[in-house]
């Protein structure tokens, strides 16, 4: 079994996508209070190898010499990728090694403001950062970043790296209801964006349930009115889940074995992911597409979600 290269994932940004994880769930310099793949429990700014690279390229040479070739190749996962201080050495490895396969990069861009980062991000083809916030209070309440770290600084970051990259940036902000959707804050977030001049922006909304109980999602009504709102040009709201199902790798048989395995009991993503042997964010993907079509629910409860069959 692959240990860090998952999927392809039906994802909604990047169509049919193999997915690259490069640090250990969950490490990460942000602990935002939406995260899916739950709490950080490493939270740090620290870069290092914090899974092999060489292993990480193996994976990569495995999968791709015995498979159709994917969309896109994606470093994402369960944490921060551009802590990984080999993250540049795979993106090398796989556009030298299959230059028709593009490479996205999502990332949180906190540590755009290194200069040895952007440069190992050069030979990536997409990257996907995110900002949520225009306001230091507003980025420490939903983004809970590591000890100092400066909204200031987080966004000339990405300005500096619109400058130097000569490929797409599709910045991506998540509308969390009582966080960030005030007037005054999407008033400096916008002031961000028109700095940073991503070639889109993407708005997105709540998906799968966050690591702090209560969030709502903005409804499609309020993603719109923001829209509207900013008035910026290549905006555009992130298709909800359902499309999904239209992604040529989602898999009926994967859909299959979890409505079976959530009959017989309520299980957590984590108990899915080791039941099926998939990551946590590839069975994120089936869980919010399965929940949407009223097929299966959640149960919070003391360990954390669990999801049913819809009774
Ligand atoms: S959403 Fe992304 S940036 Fe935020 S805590 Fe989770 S992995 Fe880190």
């Amino acid at each position: 079994m692959l240990k860090y290269v998952f999927g392809p994932v039906p994802s909604r940004r990047l169509g049919i996508s193999l997915g690259v994880d490069l640090v250990p769930s969950k490490i990460c310099s942000f602990d935002c209070v939406y995260c899916e793949c739950g709490a950080t429990t490493k939270l740090t700014s620290q870069r290092k190898e914090y899974v092999p690279v060489e292993q990480v390229k193996q994976e990569i040479a495995s999968f791709l010499n015995s498979n159709p070739p994917p969309e896109y190749i994606t470093l994402s996962g369960s944490g921060e990728p551009t802590l990984n201080v080999g993250f540049g050495e795979v993106i090398r490895f796989v556009s030298s090694g299959w230059p028709e396969i593009p490479v996205a990069v999502l990332t949180n861009g906190s540590l755009l403001y290194r200069p040895d980062v952007r440069k190992d991000l050069m030979q990536a083809d997409l990257v996907l950062p995110s900002l949520d916030a225009g306001s230091q209070k507003v980025f420490s309440r939903i983004n809970v970043p590591v000890r100092g770290m400066d909204i200031g600084e987080y966004t000339q970051g990405l300005v500096d790296f619109r400058t130097e990259f000569p490929g797409e940036i599709w910045l991506e902000t998540l509308i969390l209801p009582g966080y960030n959707d005030s007037d005054e804050e999407l008033d400096l977030m916008k002031a961000a964006f028109q700095r940073i001049s991503p070639d889109r922006i993407q708005i997105n909304t709540l998906d799968r349930p966050g690591r702090m109980p209560g969030l709502k999602a903005a409804s499609m009504e309020e993603l719109e009115r923001i829209k509207n709102y900013w008035n910026l040009s290549a905006t555009e709201i992130i298709a909800p889940a359902q499309t999904r199902k239209e992604v040529q790798s989602y898999s009926s048989n994967i859909e299959e074995t979890i409505l079976g395995t959530v009959t017989r009991r309520p299980c957590t993503v984590q108990d899915l992911s080791s039941v099926l042997g998939l990551h946590v964010n590839e069975v994120n993907k089936y869980l919010a597409v399965m929940e949407e079509q009223g097929i299966i629910k959640q149960l919070r409860q003391k360990r954390g979600i669990f999801y049913t069959v819809q009774g």
